[in-house]
């Protein structure tokens, strides 16, 4: 699995096409204020609920806890040398990103979400 690596170059010559497209979709959700339940991209499992997500200023949709906590898996990542902890969808095992212990009280977590891996279904 490719983990958090950065999106593949765009061409030079952009063309009105999908490419462009696919590229933003990485973080469509960073600045989302609607609210709703983030579900697993790949399977549909609740993952976060918007009143859970907060402006970290990474650029990543962050949330201060999963909505439950059954639903998430985490395991030990060293991609980048040091020990992060890499948060994957409990059912289907998707690469959600990872969760970080600098977040806000009361939970001082940090979900640092991949736009990709999640689907926003708007409540309300
Ligand atoms: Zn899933």
């Amino acid at each position: 699995m490719a983990g958090d690596a950065p999106a593949p170059r765009l061409p030079h010559r952009p063309e009105k096409g999908d490419r462009t497209a696919v590229h933003r979709e990485t973080g469509k959700y960073h600045d989302c204020k609607k609210k709703g339940i983030y579900v697993c991209a790949c399977c549909g499992t609740a993952l976060f609920s918007s009143d859970a997500k907060f402006d970290s200023g990474t650029g990543w949709p962050s949330f201060s806890a999963p909505i439950a906590r059954e639903n998430i898996a985490t395991a030990q990542d060293t991609d980048l040398g040091y020990v992060r902890t890499e948060v994957l969808c409990a059912r289907c095992d998707a690469h959600l990103g990872h969760v970080f212990d600098d977040g806000p009280p009361p939970t001082h977590m940090r979900y640092c979400m991949n736009s990709a891996s999640l689907r926003l279904l708007v409540q309300g």
